[in-house]
């Protein structure tokens, strides 16, 4: 591999090799996730954001974002499939579904399967860079293959935008998974207070919200509390539960779940999947949605008392 007069503050050649190195001074001093970068498949800076697409040696191809992987085609299944399996299976009857970011469309390929097995009735995505759709289009087909199906609404928006609109409008939803980036650059108001607010707003009653928290028990545990204290200035039930999956600087991410409906423990599905549909999910089933709750002694402590 040749990479001739290309750079990238995230690119460094090692052994006459190249390297993607995930840095972050402020979220995870002192460590980095590295991947071999096989080829260059595109690099842009959008209105919004530095885009960095490459194939890997190992992971298959790669989404960053400033800097920030978003996703591999190896283990994304991981992710997409909690943050959204979770809520809606937690759910009684959800019929209408928000996500916000989302612009790999992963997590509408999950949706799509509740649409399939014909319970959930609509799907609205409000993703602020139109790029990141066309580019994982191209690039990540496997994950963005409902990015142009009708029974996807895409709005193109800044989602905090979005959520403030709906004060004015009776328009409500049963579950809302926020799939932002991380709090640097134009995801940054997904993890205050006000943010919240916005959500609590625009859910129907008994509604479910779930979120990236963008760090973990290992990383900056500090960050999740605060997190953790923000929702709970407006909902009354929020948990934290884990993915597992290598992608992750430290192996695992967070995910924020939460409703004002206190008779619902979220950590236990409310239905089961169909025998027939199983297959589809190669991450999520009714055990792994318990177990991703069980926290060990420490953190457990530290977060939930
Ligand atoms: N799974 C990923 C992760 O946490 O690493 C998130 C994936 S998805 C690519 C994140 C998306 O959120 C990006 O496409 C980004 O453009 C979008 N996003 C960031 N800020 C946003 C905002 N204010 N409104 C809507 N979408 C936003």
């Amino acid at each position: 591999l040749d990479l001739g007069s290309f750079t990238h503050p995230s690119i460094s050649q090692v052994g006459g090799k190249y390297w993607f190195y995930e840095k972050d001074e402020q979220s995870f001093p002192g460590q980095s996730f590295g991947l071999e970068i096989e080829k260059i498949l595109h690099h842009t800076h959008s209105k919004y954001q530095d885009i960095l697409i490459f194939k890997s040696t190992k992971f298959g191809n790669v989404l960053v974002l400033n800097g920030i992987i978003q996703c591999t085609e190896r283990d994304e299944f991981a992710y997409q499939e909690l943050i959204t399996h979770v809520p809606i299976m937690s759910h009684t009857n959800p019929e209408k579904i928000l996500v916000i970011g989302g612009g790999d469309c992963g997590v509408i390929r999950e949706v799509i399967k509740h649409v399939e097995m014909g319970t959930v009735k609509e799907v609205t995505m409000v993703e602020i860079d139109d790029m990141v759709i066309k580019l994982s289009a191209k690039y990540l087909p496997q994950m963005a293959k409902f990015h142009n199906d009708p029974r996807v609404k895409i709005i193109i928006d800044d989602g905090f935008e979005y959520l403030k609109s709906l004060q004015t409008q009776s328009n409500k939803y049963d579950v809302i998974i926020t799939d932002s980036s991380d709090p640097e650059g134009p995801a940054e108001e997904f993890f205050k207070v006000n943010y919240f607010n916005l959500l609590l707003n625009a859910l129907n009653e008994n509604g479910i919200v779930i979120m990236q928290s963008s760090e973990n028990i290992w990383l900056n545990i500090n960050y999740l509390k605060n997190l953790l204290v923000n929702a709970k200035q407006v909902f009354h039930n929020v948990r934290y539960l884990q993915c597992y999956m290598p992608l992750y600087t430290s192996g695992q991410l967070g995910l924020i779940v939460a409703t004002n409906d206190c008779q619902n423990d979220l950590s236990s599905p409310q239905r089961s999947l169909p025998a027939d549909k199983q297959s589809q999910f190669k991450y999520y089933n009714s055990a792994v949605h318990q177990a991703s709750f069980v926290l060990p002694n420490w953190a457990n402590s530290l977060l939930n008392n």
